[in-house]
């Protein structure tokens, strides 16, 4: 089992570490220990927020450690739970499943209380932090192999009413783009908990390519005390954050608005990411540079939208996603 001590009633800051058993061949009573803040200021909303729960996402933990460095408690109403790298073997090691045990966190809940150590992170998660939120905001990006344009994003709730909370929630945040998206493997994902127990679930893909940018870090940032004052959870009228144009809110439709990689290839982009395409725009080229037969091809955009996605790295494999467009919503 993991576990946390921390007094969930005492105001003030408090600094703390989850610590999960876990044996290998290195280390055989190895102790993991996931570094938590819980910042506390009397009665009101109590949001968790989670950075590097895919280890080649840099944006949230860099937020998340800013956030928790920085934060006058003063300034602080209720209850702010920070969990900078989650999935800190994966973070540690730069990858996005967790070194220690191969697994995928975003892919393990709700988790088992005595499995794997990303499982039992997961169960932690589901049982010890979720219950006592009522916002949580789970930062992602698209790690090594994806690379978007900066966007919040959130998955479309059985009531409208609900819908909308998380709408406002991300158009506080204000990334450029907010995605209303259906996700095929969502039940294994921290946000069906989320949604499942009634709370309002904020993720985000802020960038990716295995880098962090001044302009993604400065988004992640800024972004994350918006909605922190948008929840209630920050006292200040004055959170110094640049003026920002509204988010323009986009989905992906369905499977047809994505490109797989048919072949291992180079990968040339020949559009920006936020571009506005057409059906069958040029959106780059695949370069077979092991073959002297072959010409490059053109990759075509599968649809009219706007380009939210590309692959992350110039080598790309069979089955790779390469592209995803976007098109407005339309609630
Ligand atoms: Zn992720």
């Amino acid at each position: 089992m993991a576990t946390l001590n921390i007094d969930w009633e005492r105001n003030g800051r408090q600094a703390s570490y989850i610590h999960v058993p876990s044996s290998t061949n290195a280390s055989a009573w190895q102790n993991l220990r996931i570094p938590v803040f819980v910042i506390r200021n009397g009665a009101g909303p109590t949001t968790l927020l989670l950075g590097g729960s895919h280890g080649d996402e840099y944006e949230g933990p860099v937020a998340l450690s800013k956030f928790v460095h920085s934060v006058d408690p003063d300034e602080v109403r209720g209850t702010v739970t920070v969990v900078p790298a989650i999935n800190l073997p994966a973070v540690m090691a730069g990858a996005r499943l967790s070194p220690l045990d191969g697994c995928n966190l975003n892919r393990e809940f709700p988790g088992r209380p005595l499995g794997t150590v990303t499982q039992r992170i997961a169960h932690f998660i589901t049982t010890e932090l979720v219950p006592r939120a009522d916002n949580v905001i789970d930062l992602h990006s698209g790690g090594r192999s994806l690379h978007f344009q900066l966007c919040t994003l959130i998955h479309e709730q059985p009531e409208a009413e609900r819908t909308r909370s998380f709408l406002a929630a991300a158009e506080a945040f204000a990334a450029p783009l907010t995605v209303v998206i259906r996700e095929p493997h969502a039940d294994v994902m921290l946000d069906d908990v989320v949604e499942k127990s009634g709370r309002l679930m904020l993720s985000s893909e802020l960038g990716g390519s295995g880098i962090i940018t001044p302009e993604s870090a400065r988004i992640g940032f800024e972004g994350l005390l918006r909605v922190l004052r948008h929840f209630g959870n920050l006292r200040s009228d004055n959170v110094p954050v640049t003026e920002t144009p509204p988010s323009r809110i986009v989905s992906v439709p369905g499977p047809d608005y994505y490109v797989h990689a048919d072949d291992t290839a180079v990968f040339e982009p020949a559009l920006p990411l936020g571009s506005s395409v057409g059906h069958g725009t040029v959106i780059g080229y695949l370069h077979y540079v092991d073959r002297i037969e072959r010409k490059p091809d053109p990759v075509l955009s599968p649809q009219s939208g706007l380009l939210l996605c590309l692959h992350g790295q110039g080598l790309v494999h069979r089955n790779d996603t390469l592209v995803v467009i976007a098109v407005d919503h339309a609630p």
